[in-house]
C-alpha cells in the first residue's frame, strides 16, 4: 500500500484485528486477522486474498459445509437518543 486513502499517511504498521464480515443479515466475526493499520488514523487495509478467504469461510459456514471454532451471542440495542 502507497497511502492511506483516508489521511494521506504513507505509514502502516503489520497488526491483527477482528472483522465483521456482514451479508444480506447474517454476520460472522473473525479474529486474529491479518491488517496493514495507517500509523496516523488507524484505517486497516487488507490484502485481497485474506479477504477471499474470510468471504470463502463465510459462506462455508452459512451453508453448513463448515463448523465455526465457536459462536457467541450478541446483545442488540436500536439506538435512540
Ligand atoms: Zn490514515
Amino acid at each position: 500500500m502507497s497511502k492511506c486513502n483516508f489521511c494521506g499517511n504513507k505509514d502502516t504498521a503489520e497488526k491483527h484485528t477482528d472483522y465483521i464480515y456482514r451479508h444480506k443479515g447474517h454476520f460472522m466475526l473473525f479474529e486474529n486477522v491479518p491488517c496493514e493499520e495507517c500509523t496516523f488514523c488507524g484505517e486497516h487495509y487488507y490484502e485481497a486474498k485474506i479477504l477471499k478467504k474470510i468471504e470463502k469461510d463465510f459462506f462455508e459456514v452459512l451453508d453448513k459445509k463448515k463448523q465455526p471454532a465457536r459462536k457467541i451471542e450478541m446483545p442488540v440495542e436500536v439506538f435512540a437518543y
